[in-house]
């Protein structure tokens, strides 16, 4: 069969290479990928929240099944595009429709969801400049940090935590009377600040039932010791320690179960990943968000621990018949490392010529911004690769990431030499 992934990360490079494995796959695409989904499928340069250029890369290529990579073109309504059109009905998307996709779409959304179904999470309330003045008597009531949400999609810049009553409330007249992002800020969610330690849980559904793909826990900061800037993530770690069986019970039930129902009672007919933010705040979890896609780059430490075949499980999505379908995870802990630009995640430079990265042989290198220019691999992007190591343990798999990336070189590389560090 002819598959299609959507997007042009080191999570659809990781998807490519894991579908590529399955000798129930006979040729992939993805648009756009990378130089390294280039290797082992074919590249195809188009916009995928373009669904006409999408549709005919699907008829051209004899695509039966689609796999979307980012949430932009969910959240814009791929697979309803794709069930709305007499050619492409029947060929599934795996990733929401845009009513399922709004748990990512609208935080105003998810938390109404979450507060329906009895999901755990921060108490909230939402604004808009509208009630702006009741926004600021709502964040009198709460304790800092003061936590502050746009409501649609910003990049992963529209959550602030701000200390200060005073900055909170200027902040907020900014984003719901000034559009600091944009139409995504016009409301905005004021939470409780969640105390605890931050993971992230994967769920694959067909909309009936469900696997739990392994924990990760991924570095956000560009900087050592979870300083600097945030970026799109800079390492992870696959399982984290500290979810232990309990808790990852404790969060079947109380928030796996609870949102595969609810999703159902509402009439959400969901197939495709979930990928649930917690915090474990003494071993009881809460939900900060829900995303629509895999993570990036957790799915670098999520998809090489799972053992069964990718495709079979997706065709499972397809068909409901997921609960079927056998499933088994690695016990070896996998981590990766991501090499960024010089400046990011500020301005950087790209076209750096990348070297040194075929020669790695322990570790899987996942390719993220890197393009073929002039048949060189060139960094195209702020994230460029991401570094995967097995060990038994933490160290071990780190110590081979990082072996690895002495090999490897570009101008300016830059790299956190301290992911998995407070897990050790
Ligand atoms: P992402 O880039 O993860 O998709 P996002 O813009 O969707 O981010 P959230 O994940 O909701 O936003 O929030 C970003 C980060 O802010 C979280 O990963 C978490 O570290 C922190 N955060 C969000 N909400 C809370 C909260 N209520 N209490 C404590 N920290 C929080």
């Amino acid at each position: 069969m002819n598959i299609l992934i959507l997007g042009s990360g080191g999570r659809e490079h990781a998807f490519a290479l894991k579908l590529s494995k399955s000798n129930k796959v006979t040729q992939l695409f993805v648009a756009p990928g990378n130089a390294g989904t280039h290797t082992i499928a074919k590249n195809i340069n188009i916009n995928p929240t373009d669904f006409k250029a999408v549709k005919d890369v699907v008829l051209q290529n004899d695509i039966k099944m689609v796999v979307v990579g980012p949430e932009a073109p969910l959240v814009n309504g791929v697979h309803d595009f794709f069930l709305a059109d007499n050619e492409l009905k029947n060929i599934p998307v795996i990733g929401p429709k845009k009513d399922g996709a709004l748990l990512e779409g609208s935080k105003d959304f998810s938390k109404q969801f979450m507060q329906k179904h009895g999901v755990p999470t921060a108490k909230y309330r939402s604004f808009t400049k509208d009630n702006l003045k009741d926004g600021f008597s709502f964040l009198e009531t709460l304790e800092p940090p003061f936590v502050l949400k746009a409501d649609g999609l910003a990049a992963g810049k529209g959550v602030l935590i701000l200390n200060s009553l005073d900055e909170a409330k200027v902040e907020l007249e900014e984003m719901v009377s000034n559009q600091k992002f944009g139409e995504a800020s016009s409301t905005v969610v004021i939470e409780e600040f969640l105390k605890g330690i931050e993971l992230s849980v994967f769920v694959l559904t067909d909309g009936k039932s469900y696997k739990i793909l392994p924990s990760a826990k991924d570095y956000k900061r560009i900087g050592e010791g979870d300083t600097g800037l945030n970026t799109g993530g800079m390492g992870a770690i696959s399982p984290v320690p500290f979810a232990d069986k309990a808790f990852l019970d404790k969060v079947e039930e109380l928030v796996v179960k609870p949102t595969i129902n609810g999703l159902q009672k509402d009439g959400i007919d969901y197939r495709g990943f979930i990928f649930i933010g917690l915090m474990n705040d003494h071993g009881n979890p809460s939900v900060v968000e829900y995303n629509v896609r895999m993570g990036d780059p957790e799915t670098e430490v999520v998809l090489p621990r799972i053992e069964s075949d990718l495709f079979d499980l997706f065709e499972g999505v397809a068909n409901q018949t997921l609960h079927e379908k056998s499933f088994s995870v690695s016990d070896k802990i996998a981590t990766t490392v991501m090499l960024v630009s010089g400046g990011y995640p500020e301005a950087y430079q790209k076209n750096k010529e990348i070297t040194g990265f075929d020669s790695v042989s322990e570790s899987i290198v996942y390719h993220a911004g890197t393009v073929i220019k002039d048949d060189k691999v060139v960094t195209s992007g702020g994230r460029v690769m991401a570094i995967t190591s097995f060990g038994d343990t933490i160290q071990d798999a780190l110590t081979k990431s990082y072996n690895s990336i002495d090999k490897i070189n570009f101008e300016k590389m830059n790299y956190r030499k301290d992911i998995g560090f407070d897990l050790i």
